[in-house]
């Protein structure tokens, strides 16, 4: 029996690729789709038949599973690609100028109304914010993003930017010979404002700072494996408010990066590969851990009146 398209249906020209049966032109979508520079639309719902929409013959080959991230690794690119996004980053937090930005500004606009810093000392509200408003600019460089709409990425993105900035910020803090987080300059993480409430909780306020970053200093990262998990972490596909075509996506892409780093674990550690790779894993447990005693925290401030910047407000 002749392969037929899982897609489309047609019968020529049909070949196995991408991990599914897809015909010369179903293919060609999948290779085209990250460089395309127009948005797909659909005429219809998009919920059409027609194999000339692009936007819903994109979307069923998403949902029959076709592995459109299978070129990213190769020749060791992902790694390059991660990398350099992460150092414009860092560059980006260590010399821009603060500014109180929402989420959707940094979406739409990324770093371009940022300008080069001139103050000298910032406070933690600045840092933090600075923080943040990088952490976002970096997830919407992922490759995943080329893939979704604007709302799609808003989704997911505004669920994760905040975990993915705190694991960036205990990674940076243990760089600097840390054994808590802090900002450049030896910041405290929380604002100078709540003293007061600190005083009152001390061990939850030092747990946040120090439970990540000791078992990073136990796990001595290198930096695939810190640019790996990060990725992991930005792209979550567990959240709410998110398309089918969305979360589909969004989850290959973390399977993908984590196969990657499990690929990277086998590699650098050999038999120890699996271990290697579950401890990495088990940092997201912690990393979910100090989250939720922020998110109590958030509740503390609110309570107490300390004020804080819209990426840090927006997200509780
Ligand atoms: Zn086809
Ligand atoms: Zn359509």
């Amino acid at each position: 029996m002749l392969p037929i398209c899982q897609s489309c249906g047609k019968l020529n020209r049909v070949g196995f690729n991408y991990g599914i049966f897809v015909c010369n032109a179903c293919k060609q979508l999948i290779r085209r789709v990250p460089n395309m520079k127009t948005a797909m639309n659909c005429k219809q719902n998009e919920d059409c038949l027609n194999n000339k929409c692009r936007r819903c013959s994109f979307s069923r080959l998403v949902l029959i599973g076709a592995n459109f991230f299978r070129d990213l690794d190769k020749n060791g690119r992902l790694f390059q690609e991660l990398s350099s996004m992460n150092q414009n980053r860092s560059t980006s937090f260590l010399t821009f100028q603060p500014k109180d930005l929402s989420f959707e500004d940094i979406v739409d606009r990324g770093m371009s109304d940022f300008s080069k810093r001139t103050k000298e000392k910032m406070s933690s509200h600045e840092w933090a914010s600075l923080q943040m408003a990088t952490t976002v600019d970096f997830m919407k460089k992922l490759q995943v993003v080329r893939y979704l709409t604007q709302s799609d990425f808003c989704n997911f993105a505004k669920r994760t930017y905040f975990k993915c900035a705190i694991f960036i910020m205990a990674v940076e803090s243990k760089e600097l010979k840390m054994e808590r987080m802090v900002f450049p300059g030896n910041i405290d993480v929380f604002p100078e404002e709540s003293i007061s409430i600190q005083h009152n909780h001390p061990e939850l306020f030092n747990r946040i700072r120090c439970q990540l970053i000791s078992k990073l200093i136990e796990l001595n990262l290198t930096e695939e494996e810190f640019l790996l998990l990060s990725v992991i972490i930005a792209s979550d596909p567990n959240v709410e408010g998110f398309s089918d075509h969305g979360k589909e996506l969004v989850s290959h892409y973390q399977s993908f990066i984590s196969s990657t780093l499990m690929k990277y674990c086998m590699q650098m550690y050999g038999r120890n590969g699996p271990n290697r790779f579950g401890d990495l894993i088990s940092l997201i447990q912690i990393l979910t851990n100090t989250m939720e005693k922020l998110e109590y925290t958030s509740t503390l401030f609110d309570i107490c009146g300390v004020n804080t910047n819209k990426l840090v407000k927006e997200f509780f």
